[in-house]
């Protein structure tokens, strides 16, 4: 049994959303942030999310706060990544996980 540890709840369905600075799963009750390593989750996938996460906003220019140069391709490409990962923590967890794509 996997709980969130702001709602006290059952985690019964979760989200899956890339954002600075936040590891890219939520609780589907709360909407509370949850730790990646507080999931019963492989390495395999855990890289895979990692991975996912740290690419988060790579088409955004911090210095400028702006869109670099071909950025729909770019956040496009994390944007399917995201939708298999949610397919993939799903089936690893038995709980059902919503993405949130960027575009
Ligand atoms: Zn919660």
């Amino acid at each position: 049994m996997m709980h969130c540890e702001h709602c006290k709840q059952t985690i019964k369905a979760l989200l899956l959303e890339g954002d600075f600075g936040a590891d890219p799963l939520w609780c589907g009750h709360c909407h509370t942030n949850l730790e990646l390593e507080q999931l019963p989750l492989d390495d395999a996938l855990l890289n895979e999310l990692t991975t996912w996460m740290c690419n988060f906003g790579e088409w955004i220019d911090l210095e400028t706060d702006s869109f670099i140069e071909g950025m729909e391709h770019l956040a496009q490409n994390h944007d399917v990544q995201g939708e298999d990962l949610a397919k993939k923590v799903a089936s690893a967890l038995a709980v059902p996980v919503k993405f949130t794509p960027y575009l």
